[in-house]
């Protein structure tokens, strides 16, 4: 649970789930991953940017989610997520596969009558289905579109567009920065509170191997941070999921986790 009376700035939020994703298991095990990688001796809590993220009241921890059960799992996030914002917080949540951000998004509008998303990720995940699976991790941004969870998606690094998925996205309107057209002088702008969701699988997999699914020709840890560091928005809420700690080599990309997580902590409670 959250520590001391005073609510933390931003609070993470753990969900070991992984049984909506379509190829290999795994991410259900990386929250405590992630945690342990933020509080190691290893490194130290500041932010890049001058913020200590583990100085008093700047970052909370409600713990884990953890069931089998889909419906149990969506409804106790979005619950979870919903307390978090009641006091005053901010979720950082832990995934994870990327199913979780539906139920995450659904709390965060609730909360926000305006709210943009801006979503790293090697894949657009707008699949109206996999498999017959509705809420396979390849299909959240579909399901938050319909329902009109944000008023405006920016997708970043997307290399695997098919052609249903590309269907997709014009029909909600989103705006899709391929990994091929990003320009990296670019800096996001939002006047919207702003969402970030992040997808480690983003990541060039010489970054982070550790992704249930490996797409080549991805970005740097340099470049994610730096979108992350420079954003102009009011960041309210945020998400890092995918990371497979069954499938990392020598434990490297729980690192880059750990470290992009740190960074978004420390833009949400600056
Ligand atoms: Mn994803
Ligand atoms: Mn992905």
């Amino acid at each position: 649970m959250s520590e001391g009376a005073g609510a933390a700035r931003v609070t993470l939020l753990g969900v070991c789930w992984d049984a909506s994703s379509s190829y290999l298991r795994g991410p259900a095990l990386a929250p405590p991953v992630i945690r342990a990688v933020l509080a190691s001796d290893a490194v130290n809590g500041w932010s890049e940017g001058g913020l200590d993220t583990r100085a008093a009241g700047v970052l909370g921890d409600d713990g884990d989610i953890a069931t089998e059960q889909g419906d149990e799992m969506r409804r106790r996030v979005e619950a979870s997520v919903g307390a978090i914002l009641a006091r005053g917080s901010r979720p950082l949540v832990l995934g994870g596969d990327h199913s979780i951000s539906y139920p995450v998004l659904r709390a965060m509008r609730a909360r926000h009558p305006r709210l943009a998303i801006l979503h790293f990720d090697a894949h657009p995940d707008l699949y109206d289905e996999l498999d017959g699976d509705r809420w396979s991790h390849a299909c959240p941004f579909a399901r938050i579109m319909e329902e009109r969870l944000a008023d405006r998606l920016v997708q970043v690094g997307v290399r695997t567009m098919n052609a249903h998925q590309r269907a997709q996205a014009e029909r909600f309107g989103v705006d899709v920065i391929e990994m091929r057209n990003w320009n990296e002088a670019r800096t996001f702008a939002f006047e919207e509170p702003l969402y970030i969701s992040l997808d480690l699988d983003v990541l060039d997999p010489a970054f982070a191997p550790g992704v249930s699914h490996r797409e080549p020709g991805g970005c740097s840890t340099r470049r994610l941070l730096a979108a992350i560091q420079d954003v102009r928005a009011t960041i309210v809420g945020a998400d890092v999921v995918e990371l497979n700690p069954a499938a990392d080599p020598g434990g490297i990309s729980q690192w880059a986790a750990a470290k992009l997580a740190r960074e978004l902590a420390a833009r949400m409670a600056s």
